[in-house]
């Protein structure tokens, strides 16, 4: 547990720096603070557009529901 407070803490460390240089990314380069990476396709997507899947208590976001579907298979077969 003690490991998920501290990425907790880097992780608001760095939005908060993020936050500070989002303004200048460009629309081809996705600001890293409100974008998530599909685990099994590899895009980058907005929270907004994103399909949200929970496995065993962590958030993962897929491009589409095909991407979450894959992703329960493979964990299913680990
Ligand atoms: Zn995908």
């Amino acid at each position: 547990m003690k490991f998920l407070i501290w990425a907790l803490l880097a992780y608001l460390v760095y939005r908060m720096f993020a936050g500070k240089t989002a303004q200048k990314i460009t629309k081809q380069e996705p600001a890293a603070a409100e974008t998530f990476q599909d685990p099994v396709c590899g895009v980058y997507i907005a929270e907004a557009d994103a399909v949200v899947g929970r496995m065993e208590g962590e958030r993962y976001h897929f491009c589409s529901m095909d991407c979450l579907k894959k992703f329960e298979e493979m964990q299913q077969r680990q």
